[in-house]
């Protein structure tokens, strides 16, 4: 097992790139696994060779990129896949829709790579599942004890009660969030507890299209439609936008944002606490659901999960960061 920009997975039949940035070290002959639709873990979509993801992945990929994926064969959640000496099962990650973590048994060991993980249901995603393994390598995004999320339902009623304040002061409340994954969440989010038109950035349209066809009931209308524009002239509505847009409309916009990070910001913006990835919580009680010999961790708060670890649960874990470009077994 190695890591150079992505884990990749070494046995005498076999390698397998897991997510990897570039195409630069994939070896010929090789298979990459990308576990979601986010575009730093789709650079292996890239790759000549065979690639394997959910359907969904490939779909919102193509939504975001407009990247035709060729070479591909899709992965189904839950079922064994047989790759030469191998096995690899794709399980639920809860980060987005499409979003896989990756349980593959070698001949040696089974590595268990998450990919970014949500360990709860959200209106869109099935939690991750934790698998027991010999080793696990996963995302510590937010493996610092100062992020702990409150309820997810909590977040949901705090949002839908400032849209709805703020419409009452006659202005349009305008959430800004990723693109894919989150902005579905929230479109699904407004669809189901209030009868507020939903209006969405014309990015947003193919990424919405992807989640129908996986059926994900959103109704919306894109920003740029005759409908979108006459209800932003003059009906209340809620706008949905990435975290960059400017759009305005005169003064009658007020803008919040929709993330982890919330809990650092200070009160400096409007934010709520709405994350697509585990908080220090989840992930602690992941690390022992999956009860590995063997634990990586990569990006985000990788040195101090990694203390935590140790003082909480007695384990030893190692960041990826300090192994770039080493044998990941050796240096343990
Ligand atoms: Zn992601």
């Amino acid at each position: 097992m190695e890591w150079h920009d992505g884990l990749f997975i070494n046995t005498t039949d076999l390698c397998l790139a897991l997510d990897p940035s570039t195409t630069r070290r994939i070896p010929k002959k090789a298979r990459v696994l990308v576990s979601h639709a986010h575009g730093d873990h789709t650079g292996g979509f890239r790759y000549k060779g065979l690639k394997h993801s959910t359907q969904a992945t490939r779909d919102i990929h193509h939504a975001l990129r407009y990247h035709q994926v060729a070479n591909f064969h899709p992965l189904k959640i839950n079922e064994k896949f047989v790759i030469d000496d191998s096995e690899v099962k794709a399980l639920d990650a809860g980060h987005m829709l499409g979003s896989a973590q990756f349980l593959v048994d070698t001949p040696e060991s089974s590595i268990l790579y998450t990919g970014d993980i949500n360990c709860i249901d959200t209106l869109t995603t099935k939690a991750a599942e934790p698998a027991r393994c010999d080793l696990l390598v996963m995302e510590a995004t937010y493996g610092s004890p100062q992020y702990r999320f409150p309820a997810r339902e909590t977040v949901y009623a705090q949002m839908v009660e400032w849209a709805l304040d703020t419409i009452k002061q006659g202005r349009i409340p305008c959430l800004h969030v990723y693109a894919a994954g989150k902005a579905q969440e929230v479109v699904r989010l407004f669809n189901l507890y209030t009868h507020l038109p939903v209006i969405v950035n014309p990015r947003l349209d193919g990424v919405n299209e992807a989640h129908r066809r996986s059926g994900i009931a959103l109704d919306w209308f894109s920003a740029s439609s005759r409908d979108g524009k006459n209800i932003l002239d003059k009906d209340p509505c809620v706008y949905i936008t990435t975290p960059g847009d400017r759009f305005h409309i005169g003064r009658r916009m007020s803008r919040a944002y929709a993330t982890g990070w919330a809990l650092s910001l200070g009160g400096k913006v409007t934010a709520f606490p709405l994350s697509s990835h585990a908080d220090f919580d989840q992930l602690v009680s992941f690390v022992e659901a999956c009860d590995p010999d063997r634990l990586y961790i990569f990006t985000g708060f990788a040195e101090d999960f990694r203390r935590a670890i140790r003082r909480r649960l007695g384990r030893e874990a190692r960041s990826v960061s300090s192994f770039v470009q080493r044998t990941l077994v050796e240096d343990y």
